[in-house]
């Protein structure tokens, strides 16, 4: 391996190479709990210097890990002592933005947040938007495809890429940066890197989709009495406030309490008393009739009972407020902590007898050692789940992780809404995918990557 190294050293520079204790000064993951266990840290500045360091790490066989901001949690980055992590930090530069064509050119380290404020000081949008915000990097959300909080408006972040550079496991730098919307001269090849978690090609340059800055801003938190209810809010806001609705998102009543109230770390804008609680946002470009629209629909919701009580923020820090309660996953996992943290898709329609029949199964099993908490972004179909149960031991997780999964298939859910699959929920790939689809998985996979060396053993086995 040393040889390996100073043959690395000579491509990044000095500057470029982390190895030894410095290594382990370095956290594995954005709780700062675990400490990076890779052999080494490579540190490229530019793409060609990446392509160099694959060839070479294709040539001997040596797995790589790519990783931009550690916020992903399905351990998608994790990498161990006989594996280099390849860092993107050294990348992060902003190359450009058309603002007429609205499109940014970005570097794979950039984080999400550096983007959405030079969008927005050109008066444009980047609208993807997620609470790991200030570390997660543009790499990082196009290798997961990332979803976050306006997917019911803008989507995720595939319907943001135009175009992508990505170095492949020979050092092959394939530079697929169209800046067009309209480009169907063959294979979307960018596709390929999207959602692929770094074992197909490490991105290290996108051409990202801007719209227009929305001027309007309008936030809502709002209680409920019962599930149907929430739908039927869902169902009648998306209808007032048409494509207007920009996130809809929802808390059960032990979320609520447990953040709002039990942390003591938030001022809670509505009492303790409802089933439900969501936080609905919309955006416009017509400020005044916006914000009249907005509280008259929501009157009409009071008037036919479907909220039970509301409150508009009235500032921006109001805003930030609400926002925080739903995004605090610190004060989650301070107090569930072990636990585990699930990222499910399905259909609205089946979320209550889901949800329901996973509370009795977990409580049958555990009784009042137990905890179940739910929250998400309920508009796109995805729930975030986080069960603690005690004791906690890797049999009593994979038991919970069986109970989450298992139902899923039967109602046509995925095991994985947007944070992938990583070495997380590897095992039960199956329950989401076709045996037809793994196997053009494993094809693309060994095509792409015949000697296995791109982050090994994500998302499947070879
Ligand atoms: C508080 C919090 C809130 C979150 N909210 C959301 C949410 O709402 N929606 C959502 O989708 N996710 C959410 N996440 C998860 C996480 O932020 C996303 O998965 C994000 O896209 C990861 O970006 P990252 O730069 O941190 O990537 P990392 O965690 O560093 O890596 C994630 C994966 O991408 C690969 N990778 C990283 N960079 C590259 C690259 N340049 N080329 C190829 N592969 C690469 C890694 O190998 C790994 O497989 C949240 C996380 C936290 C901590």
């Amino acid at each position: 391996m040393s040889e390996l190294l100073s043959k690395l050293e000579q491509i990044v520079g000095p500057n470029g190479l982390i190895t030894g204790d410095d290594v382990q000064s370095r956290p594995a993951d954005w709780t700062g709990q675990l400490i990076c266990t890779a052999e080494a840290i490579v540190r490229p500045a530019t793409a060609e210097e990446l392509s160099a360091v694959l060839r070479l790490c294709n040539e001997c066989e040596q797995p790589v890990v790519a990783a931009g901001g550690l916020t992903g949690l399905v351990k998608g980055a994790a990498a161990s002592k006989e594996e280099l992590l390849i860092s993107f930090e050294r990348m992060t530069e902003i190359e450009g933005i058309d603002p007429i064509g609205r499109t940014m050119t970005v570097q794979a380290g950039a984080p999400l947040q550096k983007v959405q404020e030079a969008a927005a000081e050109k008066d444009l949008l980047y609208a993807v938007d997620l609470g790991a915000r200030g570390s997660a990097t543009i790499g990082g959300n196009i290798s997961t495809n990332a979803g976050g909080n306006q997917v019911i408006r803008y989507g995720m972040t595939r319907a943001h890429v135009l175009g992508v550079e990505a170095v492949l496991a020979d050092g092959t730098i394939l530079s697929s940066m169209n800046s067009l919307l309209k480009n169907n001269a063959g294979y979307d090849l960018k596709q390929l890197f999207i959602g692929s978690e770094g074992t197909l090609g490490l991105v290290t340059r996108a051409v990202l989709q801007l719209a227009p800055l929305p001027k309007s801003e309008n936030t809502a938190f709002v209680g409920l009495k019962d599930f149907t209810s929430v739908t039927d809010f869902f169902q009648f806001a998306g209808a007032r406030l048409g494509g207007a609705l920009t996130a809809f998102e929802v808390l059960w009543k032990e979320h609520y309490q447990l953040i709002a109230i039990d942390s003591k770390r938030h001022t809670p804008p509505l009492g303790a008393d409802h089933e439900f609680y969501v936080v609905i946002e919309s955006t416009g470009a017509d400020e005044e009739h916006d914000d009249i629209a907005f509280a008259a629909a929501l009157e009409d919701t009071i008037e036919k009972e479907i909220v039970s009580d509301a409150v508009i923020a009235s500032s921006k820090a109001q805003r930030n407020a609400i926002w925080a309660i739903r995004e605090d996953i610190e004060a989650l996992l301070g107090a569930l902590f072990p636990c585990a943290v699930f990222d499910v898709s399905l259909p609205i329609k089946e979320m209550q007898t889901y949800t329901e029949n996973l509370k009795t199964a977990i409580k049958s099993e555990w009784g009042d050692a137990a905890r179940i908490i739910i929250f998400g972004h309920l508009g796109d179909g995805n729930l975030h789940i986080a069960i603690s149960v005690r004791p906690w031991s890797d049999e009593t997780h994979a038991q919970v992780e069986e109970l989450v999964y298992e139902p899923l298939a039967k109602i046509g859910g995925s095991i994985s809404a947007e944070h992938g699959v990583g070495l997380e929920k590897r095992a039960y790939l199956h329950l989401s995918r076709r045996p037809e689809e793994i196997a053009l998985m494993r094809t693309l996979k060994s095509t792409l990557d015949p000697k296995g060396i791109l982050n090994p053993g994500k998302i499947f086995t070879v």
